[in-house]
């Protein structure tokens, strides 16, 4: 939202912080955390446009998925084996990370499966490609198992796919819970100087004698160091993010409850699509965002009417166990997609004092509490890996 003259000159409550964390979801609270892991005196603001998870964060499917948006041998084609592993071993990481520090003790309260997630093909070519990419990822010790037709309709209640593969360490989660207990381990810190500021909608940022100034309606919080964990909405705050970052939405519908019938949550069409069913028995479908490509993008969380019929049109094809079932939820979100697939983090290379995590292409839960854990490395100077790197943008 832009802000008058008049709305401006309101904000002249002067707040002076070491950091200014912009963006309260994954992105801004896993930097938070480690920040305060790191250095628990670090006084800390965490500046929020609406409430804590109100973006993407608390509006996604909850699959805390190991790997990249695109099957594992892609992954190798682009990177090389050895990047590959990095960014494969990274997305563990991150998932043992959550596990660690945020999970352990509330499995059951976040709703927390370690089921794993199974990607199926309905085609013999994507089945093709997901039998070299699973032969791939054995080379690489990664855990996965093939799986045919008829696996496929015993243990996912699924039908119209050929084959597919399961990724045995993936995990799924409700995100938005999740997120709200990372806020509550930060706040019960025994010393936390961490503010968090909601409701307050970051219009301008401004130097002034060596330090950021952070402008909201409410106040100017001034800091030597500004974070955007902002998410597709980046460029709308800083034009260095206008060909980097890139709003783009997705789609959910959710059902009424059904008797439980999957094994693990599914990604479908060259992991475009994804259905999960959850522990309390509602299943969640979303995607294909490909259908429209030039309308699913931008800055509107509406839902709109050939996606969501998409989606109801694959449960009736695919899913016969949910057939019957009403849907109870439609939804949308905004993700911030990188120009190469890969998320961002560190010191833009255009200015030192402001900071960048971001860029998930779709696939934040499973990247953003190791990502910002990384932020944090680049800020004390210790190495960032270069594929993950702000540099490699510059
Ligand atoms: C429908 C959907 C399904 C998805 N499914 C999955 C999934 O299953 N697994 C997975 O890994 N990923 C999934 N994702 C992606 C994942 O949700 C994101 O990658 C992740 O949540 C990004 O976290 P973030 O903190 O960067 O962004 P966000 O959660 O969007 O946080 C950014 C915050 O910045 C705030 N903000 C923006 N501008 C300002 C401003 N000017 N002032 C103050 N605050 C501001 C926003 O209000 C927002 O709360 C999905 C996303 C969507 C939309």
């Amino acid at each position: 939202m832009s802000v008058s003259f008049w709305q401006d000159s309101g904000s002249s409550n002067r707040i002076q912080k070491d950091i200014v964390i912009i963006g309260g979801g994954l992105a801004g609270l896993s930097t938070a955390y480690w920040l305060q892991q790191e250095d628990p005196t670090l006084e800390i603001a965490l500046v929020e446009k609406y409430e804590i998870g109100d973006g993407a964060s608390g509006r996604n499917a909850g699959f805390i998925t190991c790997g990249s948006v695109e099957h594992f041998n892609r992954l190798v084609e682009k990177h090389g084996r050895e990047e590959a592993a990095l960014i494969w071993g990274f997305s563990e990481t991150n998932l043992n990370l959550l596990k660690e520090h945020i999970i352990k003790g509330s499995e059951d309260e976040l709703l927390f499966e370690h089921n794993g997630s199974f990607s199926l093909a309905s085609t013999d070519t994507e089945f093709k490609e997901l039998t070299e990419a699973s032969n791939l990822m054995k080379s690489f010790d990664i855990n996965v198992e093939k799986v045919d037709e008829e696996d496929i309709k015993k243990r996912l209640g699924a039908e119209g796919f050929v084959g597919g593969i399961k990724y045995i360490d993936d995990a799924t989660v409700n995100p938005l819970k999740m997120l709200r207990m990372m806020r509550t381990k930060i706040e019960q810190h025994e010393k936390n100087h961490i503010e968090f500021f909601e409701n307050h909608e970051v219009s301008r940022i401004e130097t002034e004698n060596g330090n950021k100034v952070v402008h909201t309606k409410k106040n100017r919080i001034e800091a030597p160091i500004v974070v955007y964990a902002t998410n597709g909405y980046s460029p709308l705050l800083d034009d260095f993010f206008k060909d980097k970052i890139f709003p783009t939405r997705g789609q959910i519908l959710m059902t009424e409850k059904v008797p439980p019938f999957m094994e693990a949550a599914c990604y479908a069409n060259f992991v475009l699509d994804y259905f999960r069913q959850l522990p309390t028995g509602e299943l969640l479908i979303g995607g294909f965002r490909q259908l429209q490509k030039d309308v699913e993008t931008g800055y509107s969380d509406q839902t709109t009417e050939t996606i969501q019929k998409a989606l109801e049109e694959f449960l009736q094809t695919h899913i016969p166990p949910v057939r019957p079932a009403s849907i109870t939820h439609r939804w949308s979100g905004i993700m911030g997609f990188s120009v190469d697939g890969q998320p961002m983090v560190g010191a833009l290379p255009t200015d030192p004092q402001l900071y960048f995590v971001g860029g998930f292409t779709a696939h934040g839960v499973g990247l953003a509490f190791n990502a910002g854990k990384t932020l944090v490395d680049a800020m004390f100077d210790r190495p960032v890996p270069a594929w993950i790197s702000a540099k490699r943008l510059a």
